[in-house]
């Protein structure tokens, strides 16, 4: 099976309210985003999909909702004073963590057009330069087109 990824960075802020330790302290990180498809058949230039045709919209979306965004739990306290400042802010139903925004962000990936064979194989969120979580199906890769 051949596989394609692209990579995005941005920038982020976000905390997590139910951590004992220091990540419920407002912080920042410098993102990246890398969404990968897969296909056992190539097109007729030879890809699996064109690069751009991927990225464009993925990092337009990105740039709308995350990118210099507070990330926030719906229920964090912080909210209703940073809504006043008209502070960017993308909310969760849950803790921000880098594992529910590339399960957020392979969701949305879900929703773009590919062609026939071409699955959405995993997101991965670079929290760090060390860290990263990754989300993909367990086991209906592929079958919802
Ligand atoms: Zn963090």
């Amino acid at each position: 099976m051949y596989q394609i990824s692209i990579k995005i960075k941005y920038e982020y802020a976000h905390r997590l309210i139910h951590h004992a330790g220091k990540c419920r302290h407002v912080h920042g990180h410098s993102g990246e985003a890398t969404v990968e498809f897969a296909s056992n058949k190539l097109n007729n230039n030879g890809f699996v999909m064109d690069f751009y045709d991927v990225k464009a919209p993925i990092k337009k979306w990105i740039n709308q909702f995350w990118d210099h965004a507070y990330l926030a739990h719906e229920k964090d306290p912080l909210l209703p004073g940073l809504q006043a400042e008209g502070m960017k802010i993308f909310i969760f139903p849950e803790e921000p963590s880098a594992e529910v925004m590339a399960r957020q962000l392979f969701e949305q990936a879900a929703t773009l057009e590919r062609p026939p064979g071409v699955i959405l194989a995993r997101v991965t969120i670079r929290e760090t330069c060390t860290g990263s979580a990754s989300y993909q199906r367990s086991d209906d890769n592929g079958a919802r087109g």
